[in-house]
């Protein structure tokens, strides 16, 4: 009994953010500042035509540069900015952030290609993005079609009305939709086709063993096969090897993400990797 005790007034003097909940507790308070103060810093990971290996597009990831605990990926602080109702502050942050990146890179004269940007649940649901989308693009100078939006499954969980209202609204707009982490929810394609879908983006996890003749393999090419006879494209996420890139460009893939090509880079690596615009296969 007094042993434990003394071990608990032990913990008490720990007063680093090693423990999850003392982590989780500080990022939760900081949330805010760090919107306000521009501590978050977005990322590129550039999307990949597997035809002729041109950049199409970059995917936008959010990182928080926390001024004690360093870079801070998404996973640990999303889901406290979505329980918050802060994701919606965020989510603004990051489409103004892209709309400015946008327009410096056509200031700069280089190719303009799509930049996609990750949208919780919370804010599809909210009547008002697709005008607060179209004014930071008319702020911006910025033309809809090189805007792009992801959303996950889980937007058909809640709201689904309200949300594919929404959805073509940006639709109409002239912005992309594609359906991030597809396979790794709990609908079909034919039900996600009740949502305006261009582009589907096979989930990571079914990359990872992809090769001929394996459960992964036969998987990825039918949800290829399917989106393609549905009018969609289709990108894999996480690729990896060059053995997973060929399995995909035989199988027909459209586009393809991940470590192979490039990681997540700062925006100043992005334009150069934009203005090589070819990342080739080695
Ligand atoms: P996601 O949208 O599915 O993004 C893909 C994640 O996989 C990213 O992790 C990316 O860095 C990582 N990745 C890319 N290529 C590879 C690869 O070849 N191998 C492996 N193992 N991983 C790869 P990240 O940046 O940590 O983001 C995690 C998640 O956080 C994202 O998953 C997205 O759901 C969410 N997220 C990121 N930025 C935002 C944002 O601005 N708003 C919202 N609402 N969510 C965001
Ligand atoms: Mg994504
Ligand atoms: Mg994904
Ligand atoms: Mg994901």
């Amino acid at each position: 009994e007094s042993k434990r005790k003394g071990r608990s007034t032990y913990t008490y003097y720990d007063t680093g953010l090693n423990s999850t909940s003392e982590r989780r507790f500080n990022l939760e308070q900081r949330l805010p500042k760090a919107i306000a103060e521009d501590e978050l810093v977005l990322h590129f990971q550039p999307k990949v035509n597997l035809s002729d290996f041109r950049i199409v597009g970059f995917e936008a990831l959010v990182r928080w540069q926390h001024p004690e605990l360093g870079l801070v990926y998404p996973d640990d602080f999303i889901p406290l900015a979505e329980e918050t109702g802060l994701i919606v502050e965020l989510g603004e942050w990051v489409a103004r952030s892209c709309c400015r990146q946008q327009a410096a890179w056509q200031a700069e004269g280089l190719d303009c290609v799509a930049l996609a940007i990750n949208m919780s649940p919370l804010q599809l649901q909210r009547e008002e993005l697709p005008s607060r989308i179209e004014s930071l693009l008319t702020e911006h100078d910025v033309p809809a079609d090189v805007i792009e939006i992801e959303i996950t499954e889980t937007v058909l969980l809640k709201s689904l009305e309200a949300t594919v209202m929404v959805l073509r609204r940006l639709e109409a707009l002239g912005v992309q939709i594609s359906l991030d982490d597809f396979g790794s929810g709990f609908s079909s394609l034919s039900y996600v086709r009740t949502l305006p879908i261009h582009i589907i983006k096979i989930d990571k996890q079914f990359i990872r063993d992809i090769r001929n003749s394996t459960h992964d393999g036969v998987l990825v090419a039918s949800i290829i096969s399917l989106a393609h006879n549905l009018g969609m494209q289709v990108i894999a996420e996480g690729v990896e090897t060059l053995e997973q890139l060929i399995y995909l460009k035989t199988a027909g893939c459209d586009q393809a993400q991940g470590y192979y090509f490039s990681r997540p880079v700062p925006a100043a690596s992005a334009r150069d990797l934009l203005r090589n615009g070819v990342l080739a296969p080695s």
